[in-house]
């Protein structure tokens, strides 16, 4: 886990750039784990399974805050960092996207890698951001997905 920016030694926590197709669905909250009113609705972000990829990685804020500028001219985004809803502007064109259609999506994860008790590692995430929702037409999900092959979590974390 090398930054992308300085080049600095590799860090347990840090912030992950990912591309993924991903689509929004409703849910009871009572089929969350740990979700406290099991009468509510939850907002839910589905990640196509596999689909994530890493595309860059940061030690610190700062870090981000210097590549920030160079990743929203590579994608060519003109309305970075959507608002939360089920129908946001395309980050690139404007265009109204379905989140509940499957999208490419990029998303900011600020996570710590946590070394388990068996020696594994697995990923703690801290706080998402997604920097860019786009439309089928500026960059297409590619292959029509089957939405049974999928992980949930919750949009947003139980208080
Ligand atoms: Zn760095
Ligand atoms: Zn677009």
């Amino acid at each position: 886990m090398i930054c992308d920016h300085c080049g600095g030694p590799s860090t347990p926590c840090g912030l992950s750039l990912t591309r993924s197709l991903q689509w929004m669905s409703i849910v009871p909250a009572k089929d969350l784990p740990g979700y406290n009113w099991p009468s509510e609705l939850v907002e839910c972000v589905n990640i196509v399974r596999d689909s994530a990829e890493e595309i860059g990685r940061y030690c610190s804020h700062p870090c981000w805050s210097a590549a920030e500028p160079d990743w929203i001219a590579a994608l060519g985004l003109t309305r970075p960092y959507p608002p939360a809803g089920l129908a946001v502007p395309c980050s690139r064109c404007g265009t109204l996207v379905d989140r509940l259609r499957v999208h490419v999506a990029y998303n900011l994860s600020d996570e710590c890698y946590v070394e388990e008790s068996d020696g594994s590692l697995s990923v703690k995430p801290n706080d998402e951001d997604t920097l860019a929702v786009l439309c089928n037409r500026c960059e297409s999900p590619g292959v029509e997905v089957e939405t049974q092959e999928q992980t949930s979590r919750p949009e947003t974390a139980p208080a």
